[in-house]
């Protein structure tokens, strides 16, 4: 309130506001802390994925405990997000984010944060943000090396006008180089801060692309101009939005593949009980189960995803599904 950029109005209006973080690694966790300790009203954080300790570098929201639970990092984040401040909504939900549930995963927000490590997701999420009006902030980082552009339809550029031309997006994954932790909170922070201005109502917004690289001390911002013939905010083709979930996702930051199956509930007891007669090591707790079928290790969630860790090929995790979860 003290802060002029906001003032009592501001931040009047942020405690009445609604945001949405897709994505709970290190930028989306990052981010879901700084919106919670600002008091925007209520925060939904989506994610997919569970702790690992190796997510505990860079990813400030989780901790060893977690990652002995293996607990999803929606329902981590939730529980940490509520001890920080309770006089707000938080809500986590563990979902993986795909044409079909997107509308329903992301209507009724002011805001969408980009917290994902993929561009099938982002340009899921630029398609849905243009077709609906609603404003969405893409961060994303790799290595020393980070960036950020908010979206504002029918206002800014979006991000099909920026990558769909020319490949300004990142090349290398997390997988290949790693991440500094301080090149993802210094986007999430830069994210964040834009999102403060949208949600306050203070925002005079530029369309500029803001990219840094903490290892070479080199920033930029750079505007961005719209593509005459930009697919998504020209000719509104809608095209990720209106795809079929992609069957098959690789992660980012391991030898893994996610299998999708149909959104089918799975009965984890049942399935533990199931599995228990032939493997040893069955693992589970309310969110998932998990078992180790040398030189795999397979994590499914009750809403029938699965992840297969010790492979890169989709062929191979959708075979030892079928085998073990069912065709
Ligand atoms: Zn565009």
């Amino acid at each position: 309130m003290l802060f002029s950029g906001i003032g009592e109005d501001g931040q009047a209006r942020l405690l009445t506001s609604r945001a949405v973080i897709v994505g709970c690694g290190a930028i989306g966790a990052a981010a879901a802390n700084l919106l919670v300790r600002a008091g925007v009203g209520r925060v939904r954080i989506i994610d997919r994925d569970f702790v690992e300790p190796s997510n505990l570098q860079r990813q400030t929201l989780f901790d060893e405990a977690d990652a002995r639970e293996a607990l999803p990092k929606a329902v981590a984040a939730e529980r940490k997000l509520r001890s920080i401040n309770s006089a707000i909504a938080v809500e986590g939900v563990v979902a993986d984010l795909n044409p079909r549930n997107a509308p329903e995963l992301l209507a009724g927000f002011d805001l969408i944060l980009d917290g994902t490590d993929n561009f099938e997701t982002r340009f899921l999420l630029n398609d849905f943000a243009v077709s609906s009006g609603s404003p969405w902030i893409y961060a994303a980082a790799v290595a020393s090396y980070g960036l950020t552009m908010t979206v504002l339809p029918g206002v800014t550029p979006c991000l099909a006008c920026l990558l769909e031309t020319q490949r300004q997006g990142l090349e290398e994954t997390c997988d290949t180089v790693g991440v500094l932790g301080s090149i993802v909170n210094l986007i999430a922070s830069l994210e964040v801060a834009d999102a403060l201005k949208l949600l306050s109502g203070r925002a005079g917004q530029h369309s500029r692309l803001i990219s840094c690289d903490v290892w070479s001390g080199r920033f930029q911002s750079v505007r961005v101009a719209r593509n005459p013939d930009c697919r998504v905010c020209v000719r509104r083709e809608f095209s990720y939005l209106e795809g079929q979930a992609q069957p098959h996702v690789t992660m980012c930051g391991r030898d893994s593949v996610q299998i999708h199956e149909r959104g089918r509930a799975l009965d984890l007891a049942a399935l533990r009980t199931h599995l228990a007669r032939t493997i040893a090591d069955v693992r589970q707790n309310d969110f998932l189960l998990r078992f180790r079928i040398p030189p795999y290790e397979m994590t499914v969630f009750a809403d029938g995803r699965a992840i297969l860790k010790g492979t890169k090929d989709p062929a191979v995790a959708r075979s030892v599904y079928a085998r073990y979860i069912g065709a």
